[in-house]
């Protein structure tokens, strides 16, 4: 089979990894000439955000899907006309790259979502009261595109564009969970991830897999993967991440409708991976099991601040000496700061021994330039 890929990023690259065991062939589309799928797929070098490029890239293919939601989605819609399968849909493609789309389609779902405002533009008077989250309708990406705006004074920082304004919600812990539906609509749900956050690069920075959660809570959440997929209507994989607050509820903050960087530990710490259940997706096979066999945990390779040019992951061989402990590196030769750059998964018997391995393996490693 034909498959395309819209982005040549990390997530297709660990896609097609992952179903190279399969006899399919790989077409994927990205802007950068290096991307990390150039070099393991047919690939294409132009902007999956143009019309008549998406058209073209994709007239061929069996089946057309993505690893960035920040596509075209008015040619994957004429693809569709034409019969090329889009998997997800166009429809929920266009709904979740629009901030004020994605909310609206919460509250009409009746799916938990912190309480919003859209402003469309900065004429418009701002009812929700302080503190609260600015986020860009478009155009947000891995934390941009996101600010508190906590005080008066920080009223002259907000963006004069299109926007949602969300009550800033009392967090306790940030989770997410990835679902999974094919078109004969089998779902398969992964166990539930807690993502810890750096609060500076505002980039995840540590998974968890599984949490130990309350009937409640997982109640809440089964409720909202529910609500979720029968309002999706298309086959895809899904990452929904939410908040758990203070008080116990839980929020969905975002939906990203492709593989997530919340699932990366899925690699060696469940009895299938994120991508693996992708593939199956993709080619409506039946779906994978997702049970997780122990503790598993990830840190991301960010470029380290004041280093730009060619990568050298520092201390690596160390790394490499530890039982339980796996590099993945995207194939990218320049690093710079904040740069997505690999990721190291770590397995263990217990959340405790697995906190201290990854906090262990994330001092040993530093992300540099030559
Ligand atoms: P991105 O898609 O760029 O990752 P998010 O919407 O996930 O943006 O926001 C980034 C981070 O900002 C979240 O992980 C969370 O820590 C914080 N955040 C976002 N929305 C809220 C909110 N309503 N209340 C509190 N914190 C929020």
């Amino acid at each position: 089979m034909k498959i395309g890929i819209l982005g040549g990023g990390q997530l297709g690259r660990m896609l097609i990894q992952s179903a190279l065991k399969y006899d399919d062939q790989f077409y994927t589309l990205d802007p950068a000439s290096d991307a990390p799928c150039s070099s393991i797929s047919h690939f294409t070098q132009g902007n999956f955000n143009d019309y008549d490029t998406v058209l073209n890239f994709g007239k061929d293919k069996d089946v057309v899907t993505i690893e960035i939601e920040h596509v075209n989605a008015d040619a994957l819609a004429e693809l569709e006309k034409q019969g090329v399968k889009v998997v997800p849909n166009a429809a929920i493609i266009k709904t979740i790259q629009q901030k004020i789309l994605q909310k609206e389609f919460y509250k009409t779902y009746d799916i938990p979502s912190p309480e919003f405002q859209v402003v469309w533009d900065s004429e418009e008077k701002i009812m929700m009261p302080l503190p609260f989250v600015q986020k860009m309708n478009t155009g947000g990406y891995d934390g941009k595109g996101v600010q508190v705006i906590k005080t008066e004074d920080d009223y002259q920082h907000l963006w004069k564009e299109a926007s949602v304004i969300e009550n800033l919600v009392d967090i306790d812990k940030e989770l997410s969970v990835i679902v999974a539906r094919n078109e004969n609509g089998e779902t398969k749900i992964f166990p539930v991830t807690e993502m810890v956050a750096d609060p500076k690069l505002n980039l995840l920075d540590f998974n968890i897999c599984p949490v130990f959660l309350s009937d409640d809570i997982r109640n809440q959440i089964d409720s909202i993967t529910e609500k979720f997929l029968n309002a999706v209507n298309s086959p895809g994989l899904f990452a929904i991440e939410l908040f758990l607050d203070k008080q116990g509820k839980v929020w969905v903050n975002e939906t990203a409708p492709r593989l997530h960087n919340s699932g990366h530990q899925s690699q060696e710490g469940n009895a299938n991976s994120q991508f693996e259940q992708m593939y199956r997706v993709v080619k409506n096979l039946p779906l994978a099991d997702t049970d997780a066999f122990t503790y598993s945990g990830m840190l991301n390779l960010v470029g380290a601040e004041g280093h730009a040019g060619k990568v050298i992951y520092e201390g690596m061989d160390d790394v490499l000496k530890l039982p339980k402990t796996y590099i993945h590196l995207y194939g990218k030769t320049e690093t710079k700061p904040g740069r997505k750059m690999g990721h190291i998964n770590v397995l263990a018997d217990s959340r405790e021994e697995l906190m201290e391995k990854l906090i262990k393996v994330k001092s040993m490693i530093k992300v540099i330039a030559e």
